[in-house]
């Protein structure tokens, strides 16, 4: 874990011995249930710990409200957990949603959190097509992640709606965004938000390239969207 613990360093964090631990145990139960789910397709140990813990913990480059307290923050399509869980370990002061359509993930997600611990968490199963239309969950976040679900115009739609307005969304991308930046524009709008800014991650663990695109929630999104089950990635506005 001393690489992580690195990694961590050089954005700024100090990750505590009982952290890492959590680290640990996650990356353990991960690799134990992903012979039964498919929860990720890189399990080794160094590999995980890079690519999928110290670029969750990127985040924190693009986040203004890092010391935000009670932070409410919603992770939309989560997975296994990336990147909510290595944030959660990080700052277990934030109230988190882990929202996943898969059951089986969701399980994995309810396991984990109860083995690692963690208070303030909890665990959505559903699509957020439907999710975003419950007044619970709608516009109730200050800030929206999202890594590795779907190109930006569909992205947007299935995010935006859950931030509040003054809150911001950060997606996790890799490689060029321009192109995808460029097509999302009138949905961006269409949904309340304004793009703040691209941020490229820099660190010497990630030699391929990474930005976070971070949309701020300027008005509240129309009743309309997100629009039915699977028409945001099929038809993506604008
Ligand atoms: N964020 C994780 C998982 C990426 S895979 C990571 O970076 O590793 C994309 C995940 O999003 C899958 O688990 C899939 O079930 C979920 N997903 C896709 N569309 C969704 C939707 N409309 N609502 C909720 N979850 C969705």
């Amino acid at each position: 874990m001393q690489k992580l613990k690195a990694g961590a360093k050089e954005l700024g964090l100090e990750l505590t011995p009982a952290r890492l631990e959590q680290f640990a145990s996650y990356y353990k139960e991960l690799i134990d249930w992903n012979r039964r789910v498919n929860l990720t397709a890189i399990t080794d140990y160094e590999e995980v710990r890079l690519k999928h813990f110290l670029d969750s913990l990127t985040i924190i480059l693009a986040w203004p409200q890092a010391t935000q307290k009670d932070l409410r923050l919603i992770d939309v399509g989560t997975g296994a957990g990336l990147p909510g869980i290595p944030l959660k370990i990080a700052f277990p002061e934030i109230k988190l949603a882990l929202l996943e359509a898969t059951a089986k993930k969701a399980e994995f997600l309810r396991h984990i959190v109860q083995k690692l611990g963690l208070d303030d968490v909890e665990i959505v199963a559903g699509r957020a097509e439907e999710v975003a239309h419950q007044a619970r969950y709608r516009e109730k976040f200050d800030l929206v992640l999202s890594r590795a679900v779907a190109a930006l115009p569909t992205l947007v739609e299935l995010t935006l709606p859950f931030c509040a307005v003054g809150g911001s969304f950060i997606a996790q991308k890799k490689g060029t965004v321009d192109d995808e930046i460029n097509r999302a524009a009138g949905a961006i709008g269409l949904l309340g938000g304004s793009l703040r800014e691209v941020k490229k991650v820099a660190l010497p663990a990630f030699p391929d390239e990474r930005c976070l695109v971070v949309i701020d929630k300027l008005s509240p999104t129309p009743e309309k969207y997100p629009r039915r089950l699977g028409i945001p990635a099929k038809r993506p506005l604008g």
